[in-house]
């Protein structure tokens, strides 16, 4: 692509850094910012310099959140001894919509990927089986997508949980396999989560 400014190109080039963003798609979305008033890319600007400033983890779940410990975790009325393993925070948001699960979640930040270099190391794995040795945690729920990773990450962590005491399910497949969490439907996703099933007995059904 020739560009005429400088400004513009650098402008073109950060856009087109972000997933899913080609040059063509990056220019579209930088020339109609230049369309806007002013204030509109400024509140912009700002919103993500904040965001990416001031973010915390939750302590307890790794959830984002705006505060040490996040809404979900220091809420009372929560089950925390039933701790649900997702991947990040559409997960935990996708869950919740569904208004069918009362219990705590643990965010891991992403799944085992050879093929990405992310390994266990990468992931709030530790946090979580610390958790469980604590005696914290009565059953972990395992709510990642059903692919290659997702099914590496989940047999990784049942590894490091035997003989802990922590009964391990996972959420009934009615979801097909690959399919993400955040594009199930509510009342499939909910169902799902309700009709767990043992960790042990999916292994077999494989
Ligand atoms: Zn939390």
């Amino acid at each position: 692509m020739d560009f005429s400014s400088k400004l513009l190109e650098n402008a073109v080039y950060e856009m087109s850094q972000l997933p899913g963003i080609g040059k063509r798609t990056a220019l579209r979305l930088v020339l109609h910012l230049l369309k806007q008033p002013k204030g509109r890319t400024d509140k912009l600007a700002l919103a993500l310099q904040d965001l990416r400033n001031t973010v915390k983890f939750c302590n307890n779940c790794h959830n984002i959140s705006d505060t040490e410990l996040c809404e979900i975790c220091i809420n009372p009325k929560r089950d925390a001894t039933l701790v649900c393993v997702v991947e990040d925070i559409r997960d935990v948001m996708a869950i919740e919509n569904t208004g069918q699960y009362r219990g705590l979640y643990h965010v891991l930040g992403g799944k085992i990927s050879p093929m990405e270099g992310v390994g266990p190391q990468d992931l709030t794995i530790t946090s979580l089986v610390h958790k469980a040795k604590n005696g914290e945690v009565k059953e972990l729920i395992f709510a990642l997508s059903s692919t290659m990773e997702g099914d590496t990450t989940n047999f990784y962590i049942y590894k490091q949980l035997e003989g802990l005491g922590v009964s391990t399910t996972t959420i009934a497949r009615g979801i097909a396999v690959g399919d993400e969490l955040e594009y199930a439907d509510e009342v499939t996703l909910g169902r799902s989560i309700l009709n767990r099933i043992p960790f042990e007995a999916s292994l077999k059904a494989n």
